[in-house]
């Protein structure tokens, strides 16, 4: 079985996107630029948002984080996303999610320049995606997308299962895989039978958030599965596959941690080089 080493991939990928700065800075005379809004004090997006900024400033972007306290109104930052929008030192911007019950999520995913979108959440970018044209793309997908296309360059007439079905994870996934020729089944809370549904897959991506979901004997013999979830357990951090059980089968496998995680900040790094160059043209 071959363990993907999410860990090993996002380094290399860093290490081509700090190549890449270098060039863009020596034709353009200026680097691309990520700014992150971060609002309220939840550990978890602190954590997301320093290891965020410390691997933009590895790869030589231009980092910024704007902070704004729990009882921040809404109108104040869609002012400053709406200030972001026209300066043109910023290349990408994110909000980090979840905001505070008084701030409008859809709101303020709708007020940044799609352009700028690196979170690929806005609904131009969605329905870009989905299309088939040029668009940001949600950086937890991408990351998958990159780990599989690494085992498998040739992606024509598989058979892919995707399961869990949010805007974040699922849904994008689907599209990307749709794109490479892939037969994609999206599942769900609401599907009768994911056992049946998994067992025809060549690809399994599962984005859920229960532990271990995925079963050993869930997984057809030579299987690609991808395993997005990160769940917190008395035994530590699992994912949504069993990792033992799934590793006897699968050709290849994430762990967790070390899988999908890593890719997830360096497809944030990627997206936001992309975006400086399509405004460059
Ligand atoms: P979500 O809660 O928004 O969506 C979960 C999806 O799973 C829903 O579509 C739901 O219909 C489906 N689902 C629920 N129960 C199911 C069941 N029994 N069978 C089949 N489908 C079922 O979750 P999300 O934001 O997509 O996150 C999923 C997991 O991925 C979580 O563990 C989250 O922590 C993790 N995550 C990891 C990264 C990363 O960088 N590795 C990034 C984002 C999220």
């Amino acid at each position: 079985m071959i363990l993907i080493d999410g860990k090993k991939a996002a380094a290399e990928l860093r290490a081509e996107l700090k190549e890449e700065v270098a060039e863009l800075k020596s034709k353009h005379n200026k680097v691309p630029g990520l700014t992150v809004i971060l609002i309220g004090d939840l550990t978890p997006s602190q954590i997301y948002v320093r290891n965020k900024e410390k691997s933009a400033n590895e790869v030589g972007l231009k980092s910024e984080v704007i902070k704004y306290s729990d009882s921040v109104e809404e109108k104040t930052v869609l002012e400053k996303i709406q200030e972001l929008n026209s300066d043109e030192t910023v290349s990408g911007i994110l909000v980090q999610l979840p905001l505070p019950k008084h701030i409008d999520k859809q709101k303020v995913i709708e007020a940044i320049d799609p352009s700028k979108d690196v979170d690929g959440f806005h609904p131009m970018n969605v329905g870009n995606l989905s299309s088939g044209y040029e668009s940001s793309i949600p950086c937890t997908p991408l990351g998958c997308y990159l780990l599989i296309k690494k085992i498998e360059p040739n992606l024509s007439g598989k058979k892919a299962v995707v399961v869990g079905r949010s805007n974040l994870n699922g849904k994008p996934m689907t599209q990307l895989l749709l794109k490479e020729n892939c037969t994609v089944t999206i599942t769900h809370s609401k599907t009768k039978d994911l056992k049946a549904e998994c067992l025809e897959a060549d690809i399994i991506v599962a984005a859920v958030g229960i532990p271990e979901l995925v079963r050993g004997d869930w997984v057809k013999k030579d299987a690609i599965v991808i395993d997005v979830g990160i769940n917190k357990t008395d035994n530590g951090i699992v994912g949504d596959v069993h990792f033992d059980e799934v590793s006897k089968n699968a050709k290849a496998l994430t762990p967790v941690p070390g899988g999908v995680g890593p890719m997830t900040i360096a497809c944030l790094l990627k997206n936001t080089i992309d975006c400086f160059k399509r405004s460059q043209i």
